[in-house]
């Protein structure tokens, strides 16, 4: 253990695989667990979507491919930024990786020196806070609160900026807290941005199509900041797709040259059989998703009613992904038996162990006041869960 690098002491397991792995666990021993820690839509994968990987394995698409990707996907991950998001990346600009996550991961090692600034607003995803500082960046977070619908407003970001800041990361529709930024609240974000001539932005819109009200809308559509922005996207939430590991981003040319230099010396590259099953989800009319987002939304709004019959619990409602976020503050200072609630941490393992449901504590997404529910699920253990919650958060006082 005293071997190992500071860099990987240092390094926070991620949180949301640690309760999934432990849920896992569990059930393995014959626990009746209901895991909601994981955001992972419950579909299957579609199977024309299938059909290509199977097609791919039988022409013995099976050697390294380029670094960046297979052309055609390429090629087709351009033309689905013009189709869906209205934005020109020519098919250099993308770059084609072992999931979203690792897009991420190449631009902020590709981009962070150590000691630079990396502006994160709470709540954020779990993996940006420990890949800045594996880039040895310093992460500077914006709070934000259920009556902003966890949303920074232009003023927030312009307060945090210094000039050792490099970039800010975000997602829209957000995990954990499904905010949505709207078209005018992405350009005020933007007219703050390009009065920052060194300052860039990861732009993660990985839930783009589980959106549950307007239309999605991407920052680098404004022409004054496209040059400040990467786009993340990928295949794992909108077409259910997580196993087979395939995200993108679409960036600026320089910025996608250093991805596909830091990939090439990392993965080589995503997965051939994976990238032409991905081919076929990005060429396909979106309304394929469709169907998905439907039941996500059907989801959210049974959860959100049965949660009005647990005291104490207050959310937003949330816009877009898979989530819900409740403010959980009015169980702590509670106990039952051993269990004293003082936090996030606290309330998750009290419900995991006494109530058999799995969720996320808040302070994996920077928001200790919070919990997160993954409703990636069917109704029926949705229901079942809130139950069990009910009856669980009813035995403290
Ligand atoms: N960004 C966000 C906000 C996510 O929730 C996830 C979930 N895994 C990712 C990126 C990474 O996705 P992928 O499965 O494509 O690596
Ligand atoms: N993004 C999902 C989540 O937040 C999957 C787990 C992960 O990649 O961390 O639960």
């Amino acid at each position: 253990m005293t071997k190992l690098s500071d860099r990987i002491k240092n390094l926070a397991e991620s949180q949301t695989l640690a309760m999934a792995k432990k849920s896992r666990e569990l059930q393995s021993q014959g626990k009746d667990i209901i895991s909601l820690s994981i955001g992972e839509p419950d579909f299957n994968t579609p199977d024309f979507i299938k059909e290509a990987a199977k097609k791919a394995i039988d022409n013995n698409v099976t050697r390294y491919t380029p670094v960046a990707g297979i052309l055609e996907l390429r090629k087709a991950i351009s033309e689905k930024f013009k189709r869906d998001n209205n934005l020109n990346y020519s098919f250099d600009q993308i770059i084609v990786s072992t999931g979203a996550k690792q897009s991420i991961a190449n631009v902020i090692l590709s981009m962070v020196n150590p000691g630079e600034e990396v502006i994160v607003p709470i709540p954020y995803w779990v993996s940006y806070i420990e890949t800045i500082k594996l880039a040895e960046g310093n992460p500077v977070t914006i709070p934000t609160s259920i009556e902003s619908n966890f949303k920074i407003t232009p003023d927030q970001l312009k307060k945090a900026i210094t000039p050792k800041t490099k970039m800010i990361v975000f997602s829209t529709p957000c995990n954990p807290s499904g905010s949505v930024y709207n078209k005018e609240e992405l350009k005020a974000l933007a007219e703050v941005i390009i009065q920052y001539p060194d300052l860039y932005v990861i732009s993660d819109e990985i839930y783009e199509y589980i959106n549950f009200g307007e239309k999605h809308e991407s920052l680098a559509q404004f022409d004054f900041v496209y040059e400040r922005v990467i786009t993340v996207n990928g295949v794992s939430k909108g077409y259910a797709m997580t196993g087979w590991r395939i995200g993108y981003i679409g960036a600026p040319k320089w910025i996608a040259d250093a991805c596909e230099k830091m990939q090439g010396q990392f993965t080589s590259g995503a997965a051939s059989i994976s990238q032409m099953a991905a081919l076929e989800a990005v060429k396909a009319n979106p309304s394929v998703t469709f169907e998905m987002r439907d039941a996500f939304k059907k989801r959210r709004d049974l959860v959100l009613n049965l949660m009005k019959d647990i005291p104490g619990l207050k959310t937003n409602i949330p816009g877009g992904a898979f989530y819900i976020f409740p403010d959980i503050t009015y169980y702590f200072g509670k106990s039952f038996n051993n269990y004293h609630i003082k936090n996030s941490n606290d309330l998750s393992m009290f419900i995991l162990e006494e109530g058999n449901v799995a969720l996320v504590s808040g302070d994996a997404f920077g928001d200790d006041n919070c919990i997160r529910f993954s409703y990636a699920t069917s109704e029926n253990i949705l229901t079942e869960a809130v139950k069990r919650m009910k009856e669980t958060l009813a035995k403290l006082n």
